[in-house]
């Protein structure tokens, strides 16, 4: 502890130092932007082992001369700054930082190097129907996945669409994400599940959910003890058990189960807050019965009244906000607007790649689209002309960092760049034709950088991107499990079902 405390002091010390020469200071990390390549790729590629090597597991890491946003309120955005890894954790941020013997050095040439992006609400079981309900609505999707498409879903195809929705994601720098996993119907749907998220190094929250079944017997016939049992006997590995399960509409028969996952320390996450299927009834449901609280993440919650926010606030409970879902397929309106007014905390989700993209990027942006251009609108509907935007970036970028780590209950794990957190790191190159010149750090977080951009991705002090490409994790196979898998769906399907499906 005493090694983090006196790295917290140097690091304050730089920033004040930053801040009494913040131009300067952006002006270095400016020039060095626009003259390296993140990682010495240009001149040391060649004389590099693989990173696999480079990187082999227990080896520190030192990110040099990177412009750091740590999402940590003391430390703020430090430019040529310097991160060292030990182990599985940060050990240390500042300038010139000493580093063990044996460390290995990503010199980044003034990358951008921020926190693992979190997704607190996918369904990563449904990767292998990427893209087709790119035209659909609510109800179309509901019609489909939960009437017969998701029926068709075998164990293997859960495995597959997790395993290659989880390398997607850290393709993206989404570190971490919550499966919100609503399609275990057997035992070997749900270890298959397991197996998908498993297969990948990422940091998953396995959202353990049945759609399908009644509410009484969905959690009390052993299944989810189960499961903890035999795949999460430990909660410091990389994929930890939740509930997931929607309580719409509120069932007295669901009070067993939320008592069940109190007494066992699972965080619990429902859909709520939806046009058209759920007003304010979940929260005073959970209110009434003493279960709104922190451990709570309600998902959408558009359609919510001034008593639900102001309870979700005075609780502490948290929203999911999938604003490309809601704009695309009618939940309600993105409530930033709303959480923001009343104080309730957020967090950020893409919902499932059925329609969306899968990376926080297009959230942070939908987000702050959606929220503006509402104030925008309202403005103009009264004869009025906004002069400066109420949402800022560095907020949207917040929810995508520490506030999904305090949704899923990690904040003191994840979320920021912080000596002492476990390191899920993501570097951007800053040398991309989007990214230079680099003047606004967090602004090129929000509304410049893309997928194309995420150099490398550290999850847990591992190292499983570098040079935009993942290493350790078999891409190709994730891609032949998904397409077997898309293949079987399609015939079970059928050909007039998809086409009408996929363009209809
Ligand atoms: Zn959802």
């Amino acid at each position: 502890m005493r090694d983090q405390r006196d790295g917290r002091r140097s690091n304050q010390v730089s920033r004040r130092s930053l801040l009494g020469g913040a131009a300067a200071a952006a002006g270095v990390a400016g020039v060095a932007t626009g003259a390296a390549v993140v990682g010495g790729a240009a001149t040391a590629h060649a004389v590099e082992p693989p990173s696999a090597e480079r990187f082999r597991p227990g080896r520190p890491i030192v990110f040099r001369g990177a412009t750091v946003v740590t999402m940590d309120d003391e430390l703020g955005v430090l430019a040529d700054a310097d991160v060292l890894v030990v182990g599985t954790r940060i050990e240390a941020v500042g300038h010139a930082l000493p580093t063990p013997p044996g460390t290995a050095v990503v010199e980044t040439g003034g990358g951008l190097l921020t926190p693992g992006f979190v997704d607190t609400h996918r369904h990563v079981w449904q990767t292998a129907l990427r893209g087709v309900g790119v035209e659909w609505t609510l109800a179309e999707y509901m019609e489909r996945m939960f009437g017969r498409w998701g029926l068709a879903y075998r164990p293997e195809d859960l495995a597959a669409g997790n395993r290659m929705g989880m390398v997607e994601a850290l393709d993206a720098g989404v570190t971490t994400v919550l499966d919100w996993s609503h399609n275990l119907r057997t035992p070997e749907h749900a270890d298959a599940a397991v197996d998908g998220l498993l297969a990948v190094p990422a940091r998953a929250r396995f959202g353990i959910g049945n759609a399908f079944a009644d509410s009484a017997g969905w959690i009390h016939g052993g299944e989810v003890d189960r499961l903890l049992d035999s795949r999460f006997p430990s909660r410091d590995q990389l994929v930890t058990p939740q509930i997931a399960y929607d309580i719409v509409p509120p069932d007295e028969e669901l009070l067993p189960a939320l008592r069940f996952a109190r007494d066992r320390g699972l965080q619990w996450t429902s859909h709520g807050g939806i046009v058209g299927y759920a007003a304010d009834e979940t929260i005073t449901f959970l209110a009434d019965n003493g279960f709104l609280s922190p451990d709570i993440t309600l998902v959408h919650g558009g359609a919510y009244g001034e008593d639900g926010y102001r309870r979700l606030a005075d609780a502490g409970a948290f929203l999911s906000i999938a604003a490309e879902s809601e704009l695309n397929a009618g939940q309600g309106y993105p409530p930033s607007h709303r959480a923001r007014e009343f104080g309730v905390r957020m967090s950020l989700s893409m919902d499932t790649v059925v329609w969306w993209s899968g990376d926080m990027f297009s959230a942070m942006r939908a987000t702050l689209n959606a929220d503006r251009g509402l104030a925008h609108l309202r403005a103009h509907e009264r004869g009025e002309v906004l002069q400066s935007n109420a949402l800022r970036s560095a907020e949207v970028l917040e929810w995508a960092t520490m506030g999904g780590a305090r949704a899923l209950g990690m904040e003191a794990e994840i979320g920021s760049i912080t000596p002492g957190k476990l390191a899920d790191l993501v570097l951007l190159r800053t040398d991309t034709t989007v990214m230079s010149p680099l003047s606004n750090p967090v602004g090129h977080l929000v509304f410049q950088a893309g997928r194309a951009d995420v150099d490398t991705v550290v999850v847990n002090g591992r190292v499983v991107k570098h040079r935009g490409e993942l290493v350790g994790v078999d891409v190709a196979g994730a891609r032949r499990e998904v397409e077997a898998s898309l293949e079987h769906l399609r015939a079970e399907i059928g050909d007039q079902e998809w086409e009408a499906a996929s363009h209809g």
